[in-house]
């Protein structure tokens, strides 16, 4: 056997540094793999090939991905990504891409200055009642955070400045619009950018077409055999908006179980099932014949020692949750983040009140929040009649939205065990909480320890 590292993410000052411009691309790792499917040559040989003939490489890499359809051959080239000075709007959007991985700037820990987008395209005769709410906005965070760091040195005097600050700051954010300018870093493979671009080209606003101009001149040098199709028109599905007269609301839970699908038979016959040479139905018989005893020592035997950076076997995923929950954007920002699941928001606002967190409820601060966000919301009104998707930058954190998340039950023991966490933000953490209860009532036996990491340390202690 050999392992060869033959490639990692270097940092692109070294690359303009050290690489020949003509070899500086991912492409060659592309093509070389892409190659090990039809030839007796080894990998290594594969590589240096491909390198000395980029040219060729590129010709090979458009056939097989987009003349034979081998797309994923994309996906051994991974470009990381700075983006600063953008909308907490758009990152939202672009952090919808599933297979990328994102560290953003957390508002939980830094404090924002008063920098914000201006979408260039919002109607000038309203641009100026924009700028003078969302600075009001910014001034009241700022306010906010000294307020409630006050308030709790008063009632927890024990509590460190640090500590003081990222407490009030957890909470002043709720008031910060989604205008607000962030940073973050973006590591994406080819294949998913593509898709990326795709998604900014349908989205019409200017600060989207702003980034995919930039993402695409960016990429298209160094990548151009990967990344092809990028103005693509997708799908509005607009026939949906016939149909806004029948539609009847319900009245908003915080978190509802609407579907589970497999049972508690079902993990046990698929671990079964993989230790044996049967069929899956005469597994499902073998379990069904057991008795409670029996079955409850084969539960006993999945948990055994289980750590909290364990993950469940496979089987877990023989169940399927459906929640619909309400939240604010500012736990959507946290949720959404989530991959391993199927993730809907509804694209309005539902009508549920601001979510303003327990610490400013009962301060008078309180009122002065009901006070913008009704100034927030007319000019929301405004701005819709026109130009809907601007509006969306007006938005605060605070604003509801509704979820619908479809999660097996693997995955959803490892959204729990972050956000049921006691350091997890207060929102999610009683959002993931009801989830929790309400899906050990489903499955007393395999959701038996569905909890925050922190309770797994405090089961060990208690052992
Ligand atoms: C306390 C706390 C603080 C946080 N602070 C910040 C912050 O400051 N800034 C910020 O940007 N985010 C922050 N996050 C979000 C965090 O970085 C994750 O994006 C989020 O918790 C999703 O969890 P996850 O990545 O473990 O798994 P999920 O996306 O839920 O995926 C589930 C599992 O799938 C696998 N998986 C999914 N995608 C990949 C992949 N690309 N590569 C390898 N394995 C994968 C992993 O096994 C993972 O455990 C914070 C989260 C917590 C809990």
């Amino acid at each position: 056997m050999k392992v060869i590292i033959a490639g990692f993410n270097l940092d692109k000052t070294l690359i303009d540094k050290y690489v020949p411009c003509a070899q500086s691309t991912p492409e060659s790792i592309s093509a070389a793999y892409a190659r090990i499917s039809r030839s007796s040559k080894s990998v290594n040989e594969l590589r240096t090939d491909s390198l000395k003939e980029i040219e060729k490489s590129r010709a090979s890499n458009q056939t097989i991905i987009f003349e034979m359809g081998h797309a994923s051959v994309a996906e051994h080239a991974v470009f990381n990504v700075d983006i600063i000075g953008i909308s907490r709007y758009l990152t939202e959007f672009i952090e919808r891409s599933r297979l990328a991985s994102f560290t953003e700037k957390s508002q939980r820990y830094v404090t924002f200055e008063d920098d914000f987008v201006i979408p260039e395209d919002l109607d000038s005769s309203i641009k100026e009642e924009y700028i003078k709410l969302t600075q009001t906005l910014f001034k009241e965070y700022q306010s906010t955070i000294v307020t409630l760091m006050n308030n709790l040195k008063a009632r927890e005097p024990e509590l460190k400045k640090r500590d003081l600050e990222t407490k009030a700051k957890e909470d002043a954010r709720y008031i910060l619009p989604l205008s607000t300018k962030t940073q973050l870093g973006m590591t994406i493979n080819a294949r998913n950018l593509e898709n990326l671009l795709q998604r900014l080209h349908n989205l019409p606003i200017t600060e989207a077409q702003e980034l995919y101009r930039q993402l695409f001149d960016a990429v298209c040098h160094v990548a151009p055999s990967l990344i092809r199709y990028t103005d693509v028109k997708k799908n509005a599905y607009s026939e949906f908006d016939s149909l806004k007269p029948i539609i009847k609301a319900r009245s908003d839970e915080l978190v509802t179980l609407t579907a589970a699908n497999g049972s508690e038979v079902d993990i046990l016959a698929a671990l079964l099932y993989e230790k044996n040479s049967i069929t899956f139905s005469d597994a499902l018989a073998s379990i069904v014949s057991l008795t409670p005893v029996e079955k409850a020592k084969l539960w006993d035997s999945i948990f055994r020692d289980l750590k909290f950076w364990q993950k469940l076997p496979r089987a877990f995923e023989m169940c399927d949750l459906i929640f619909e929950t309400v939240m604010s954007q500012c736990c959507w920002a946290q949720f959404k983040r989530h991959r391993m699941c199927s993730i809907f928001k509804t694209s309005e606002v539902c009508g549920s009140e601001n979510v303003i967190p327990p610490s400013v409820q009962e301060l008078e601060v309180r009122d002065k929040w009901q006070n913008l966000f009704t100034e927030v919301n007319l000019l929301i009104q405004k701005i819709k009649q026109n130009q809907p998707l601007l509006s969306n930058y007006c938005l605060t954190n605070s604003h509801p939205v509704r979820v619908m998340v479809k999660i097996n039950l693997r995955e959803l023991y490892h959204f729990v065990r972050l956000r049921s966490d006691q350091h997890a933000q207060w929102e999610i953490r009683k959002i993931s909480d009801l989830m929790s209860s309400l899906t050990r009532a489903k499955y007393p036996m395999a959701a038996k320890f569905l909890m925050g990491k922190s309770s797994y340390q405090k089961l060990e202690q208690n052992h």
